[in-house]
């Protein structure tokens, strides 16, 4: 049994001296042998941090006892510090980057304006409420396009979307502007994504946003794979993906293929991060284990140096 654990935690709150906090921070998590992610920025704070249980209990302890802080929640997790290449704490504009620092709006209760919060029950008890009125409700992804390729709610709408930057693009495109009278449910991995993303859509006129409380993780510990989730839970860590139950389905396709797979792989050229999905048998062939971008490069410049590297990859 590792005596060592991990938390993550998030909260939107207006932070006046991001520098301060950070140094704060960066002292606390040295004095306790922890290691880890911390984000922090005028909008709140986000981090991951791992550590000895006692340490970590203390930090919990020491990071409420900031004001702004004191209600955060956090969610507990096997694994430790060793998970973590080092400490790392820093400020930036945005707590998610959207891009748009001027148009999130924090105070004290969080997110100005977001989406409505949904318990993963209360997710199921709109979905039949609005079926009862002949309403359909729209499940919006709030991820990148990549990460639904695996695993998504059923029937979701995944918006074309590399980075989380591009949302602001999609949605000022007018092509979800149909979803403005209706009810969406907005969803990520953890929840927070979807605090500004829905904050976002009600600031461009989508009437009825929802989101879901801690994001997919919450509701696939609450529904498994008899909800209206399917296939895996794309993450970020050595994992890569992860399922909620054993009969999780296998959603995503072999790029090269199209047989069922759930495995990413980088893209063979050095240098190039994309992650495709291949399955066991194409995975090794490298006329088709190069994404579409560097293939066409390739295609002008035969004499491009690259390696046959096929490792998994992290990607954050
Ligand atoms: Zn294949
Ligand atoms: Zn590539």
């Amino acid at each position: 049994m590792s005596m060592s654990r991990i938390v993550l935690y998030y909260t939107f709150t207006p932070l006046p001296d991001p520098e301060a906090v950070k140094l704060w921070q960066h002292t606390l998590c040295r004095e306790l042998g922890l290691r880890g992610r911390i984000l922090i920025s005028p909008q709140g704070i986000n981090g991951t941090v791992g550590g000895e249980i006692k340490a970590v209990k203390q930090y919990v302890k020491q990071t409420r006892a900031y004001a702004p802080f004191k209600d955060m929640a956090f969610k507990w997790s096997e694994g430790g510090a060793e998970q973590f290449p080092r400490l790392s704490v820093k400020v930036r504009p945005e707590l998610v980057a959207f891009g748009v620092p001027e148009q999130v709006e924090v105070d004290a209760d969080g997110v100005v304006d977001g989406g409505k919060h949904l318990q993963p029950e209360e997710v199921h008890e709109l979905v039949e409420a609005k079926r009862a009125q002949g309403v359909d409700v729209a499940f919006f992804d709030g991820r990148n396009a990549m990460e639904a390729q695996i695993g998504r709610f059923k029937n979701a709408i995944v918006p074309e979307t590399e980075t989380t930057r591009d949302f602001i693009a999609e949605l000022d495109s007018g092509k979800y502007d149909h979803l403005k009278d209706q009810p969406v449910v907005t969803y990520c991995t953890g929840g927070i994504r979807c605090e500004v993303l829905s904050s976002l859509m009600r600031r461009r006129g989508f009437e009825e946003v929802y989101q879901i409380d801690g994001g997919i993780v919450r509701y696939g510990e609450t529904f498994g794979d008899d909800g209206l989730w399917e296939g895996e839970l794309y993450v970020f860590d050595s994992r890569m993906n992860t399922t909620f139950s054993p009969q999780a389905k296998t959603i995503g396709e072999c790029t090269h293929c199209g047989n069922p797979t759930s495995t990413f792989h980088n893209c063979m050229d050095r240098g190039c991060s994309t992650l495709q999905l291949y399955c066991e048998d194409c995975r090794h062939i490298p006329e088709t284990t190069r994404c579409e971008t560097c293939r066409a490069r390739l295609q002008q410049d035969p004499g491009h140096p690259n390696s046959g590297r096929l490792e998994k990859v992290r990607r954050g």
